[in-house]
């Protein structure tokens, strides 16, 4: 793409890298995403990372500043909580998204970025800066379940569970060693890279069989980063006594399930669990993604990303292969 025409008061950002995420992937297969209104396509992209080439003197940022987009903004209204800075709470859904609904993304060479939707980075976290998007939905699922669990004075949890050993959930998982946790991690896969990474991170893996992880755990609090329906339907009420279980992941609708409802609805209530969802991020969890992400072993974080496609051969970015964790799209650097 061209560079895009200079604009008042924005960053000029040169492209460094682009996460990929199941998000690209299906807005690439039509399920889902808009393009800017009167324009026929859009720019895909929202995890970004890109150095400072142009900002305005008054911004705070200068030039060759490491800086990563926020994804989401306020809708127009706005609603409550867009008005009060947390567009990741929109009432009313009329926000847009970079690279997602309505906005063009940061997958180009160039793209422009207000200072007010824009994180700068420590310049030694390098191309790990590209883990910030995720990192933050992450922030945003810790943080809620902090402020959850608080309505226990005496809960202190000491156990968390997490489904799925993707980019996810090994960032939550990241997070729960940092907090103090005994992380406990489940996923399918027997070999390869999720179980040296969850292994690495100070984490337990478990792959055999989820009620057994369940069982043997006990979590306090279980973080579902799958979307898969029969992995949400056996952590639904598993979590112990006062615990919280937080739903990340995004599922496709229409597979039935047989659920026990009374069952269900028995254990929550004479346990006090909560279950909620969560999504998106703000700009208060991107900083608290960022400080996590300095706090983290550099060398580690740097496993996460498991394979880089050049961009002329970005299509590659969206196969699905096994040992995939993230992939990521890398811009050149010397044009
Ligand atoms: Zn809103």
């Amino acid at each position: 793409m061209p560079k895009p025409p200079p604009s008042q008061g924005a960053l000029l950002v040169r492209a460094i890298a682009l996460g990929v995420c199941a998000t690209d992937r299906e807005i690439v297969s039509g399920e889902y995403g808009t393009a800017p209104p009167g324009e026929a396509r859009l720019i895909l992209g929202h995890e970004s990372l890109g150095e400072i080439e142009s900002a305005p003197s008054d911004s705070g940022f200068s030039q060759g500043d490491l800086v990563v987009g926020i994804v989401r903004r306020p809708d127009p209204v706005p609603c409550a909580a867009c008005a009060a800075g947390e567009w990741d709470m929109c009432q009313n859904g009329r926000y847009l998204e970079r690279g997602i609904k309505g906005l063009n993304g940061f997958g180009a060479e160039w793209f422009t970025l207000e200072p007010k939707f824009a994180i700068k980075l420590e310049r030694a976290l390098g191309h790990l800066g590209v883990l910030l998007e995720p990192a933050s939905i992450l922030a945003k699922a810790w943080e809620q379940i902090e402020r959850i669990g608080e309505r226990s004075h005496a809960w202190r949890p000491q156990t968390v569970l997490i489904a799925g050993a993707g980019p996810i959930g090994l960032l939550a998982a990241m997070m729960g060693t940092q907090a103090g946790l005994q992380v406990h991690v489940f996923d399918h896969h027997q070999s390869g890279a999720k179980p040296s990474l969850v292994d690495a991170l100070g984490a337990t893996y478990h792959h055999r069989s989820l009620a057994e992880a369940i069982r043997d755990v006990a979590p306090d609090i279980i973080i579902e980063c799958t979307g898969v329906p029969s992995v949400i339907a056996g952590m639904l009420g598993a979590a112990a006594p006062d615990g919280i279980v937080c739903l990340t992941g995004v599922s496709g609708c229409g597979r039935m399930f047989d659920v026990d409802l009374g069952r269900f609805n028995r254990s929550l209530v004479l346990s006090n669990q909560v279950i909620f969802g969560t999504v998106n991020a703000n700009r208060h969890h991107y900083e608290r993604a960022a400080e996590a992400l300095c706090r983290a072993d550099r060398k580690l974080l740097d496993r996460l990303i498991t394979r880089r496609v050049p961009l002329e051969r970005w299509s590659e970015s969206l196969e699905h292969r096994p040992d995939d964790v993230k992939v990521i799209i890398e811009f050149p650097q010397n044009s």
